[in-house]
């Protein structure tokens, strides 16, 4: 066990080179106490202000489809969960969820869904198409899971510009306990280095908390993530979704969240950071305080109220009631209390 002081050295070193050796990693998050958590947060604010001043970027997700294939034992969606009611949106359907957030001044749009067997290479590309041809100053971001790399490089080329892939977890034995045989950390893992090697501007991340997580874990995550050197990274607590396999495990924390938000923030300084909707679920004001630990960016929801309720991927989700407009405001407010402030930019990376 290290000191306070001894563990205060690790974060000075973070900030001054930019990485750790596993076992630090390791220890320091172990060893995490409210003292160093703060100190933490004001070098991380500290470098998000650097490079970003007080700019929230703000990205409209669009929950196009609940089909999945896949059978994630975290996840709501899983394919054989029976109970959830599955639901798929049209173009049109996607098409109206985008002008409603170009009025409310969204200029990044988020595709995401299960792996939806309807939506074919083909569909995705036409539909890649209208949004592209219809808002040319926007960026369109998927997140729709695994792709070969002929399929990733033929949606890049019809106009999407970023991909959302988390990792979820570095550890290929915990990969293993969290997800059905068929897939493996490996393949997760290749589709992040091809997203980055077609151009995508690619994000990845990891749930803090999930089921038989460690420290040494998340010091893998952090290294993976290093290595990788990502546009982008998103994380969030694990939350159990009632119909799971993990419906009575505990969810993750807000304050290991917190921590590890930080130190994204400190190891890659112009990363886009999301504070997550998952984060604003298991505290009222957790992406406030996501944003005063370093984060940059909120991504609140599109889809048509009508259908919110269904992309259930974890238990008491936020804002499923609320019609567009209404998060766009509330969230104003909320991110203004940080001091910072959403602005309407498309929000490149600045890798
Ligand atoms: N099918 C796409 C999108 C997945 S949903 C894909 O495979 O990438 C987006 C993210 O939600 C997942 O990557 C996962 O990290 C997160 N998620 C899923 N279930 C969750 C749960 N129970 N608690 C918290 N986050 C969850």
């Amino acid at each position: 066990m290290k000191n306070h002081m001894e563990l205060q050295q690790l974060i000075d070193k973070l900030h001054k080179e930019r990485s750790l050796l596993k076992e630090e990693w390791t220890a320091l998050i172990s060893g995490r106490t409210p003292e160093l958590s703060e100190y933490l947060f004001l070098l991380a604010r500290e470098e998000r202000k650097r490079y970003y001043g007080t700019d929230v970027y703000i990205r409209g997700l669009i929950e196009f489809t609940n089909y999945c294939r896949n059978d994630c034992l975290y996840c709501g969606i899983r394919k054989s969960n029976s109970h959830a009611r599955r639901y798929r949106l049209s173009e049109e359907d996607i098409l109206s969820c985008c002008r409603t957030g170009y009025s409310l001044g969204f200029r990044t749009f988020v595709l995401q869904g299960g792996e939806d067997g309807y939506y074919t290479d083909e569909r995705m590309v036409h539909l890649i198409h209208l949004i592209k041809r219809q808002y040319p100053d926007c960026a369109l971001t998927l997140s729709i899971g695994e792709k070969s790399f002929e399929s990733y490089k033929r949606f890049f080329d019809a106009g999407a510009d970023r991909y959302l892939l988390r990792h979820e977890t570095a550890d290929f034995s915990h990969y293993k306990s969290l997800h059905p045989p068929a897939l493996c950390a490996e393949t997760r893992q290749e589709c992040l280095w091809n997203l980055k090697k077609i151009g995508y501007q690619t994000g990845t991340g990891f749930m803090v908390g999930s089921p038989h997580q460690t420290a040494e874990h998340l010091a893998e995550d952090m290294l993976f993530i290093k290595r990788l050197n990502p546009h982008m990274a998103g994380i969030g607590p694990f939350i159990p979704h009632h119909d799971t396999p993990f419906s009575g495990e505990p969810a993750g924390t807000l304050e290991l969240t917190l921590f590890m938000l930080g130190l994204l923030r400190l190891m890659l300084p112009k990363v886009l950071l999301p504070a997550t909707t998952a984060l604003g679920t298991i505290a009222g004001n957790g992406r406030e305080l996501g944003i005063l630990a370093g984060a940059n960016v909120v991504m609140p929801n599109l889809s048509p109220a009508g259908v919110r309720r269904d992309y259930s991927l974890y238990d008491n989700k936020i804002c499923t009631g609320d019609e567009a407009a209404e998060c766009r405001t509330h969230l104003e407010k909320r991110i203004a209390s940080t001091g910072c402030r959403i602005v309407t930019a498309r929000g490149d990376s600045k890798i």
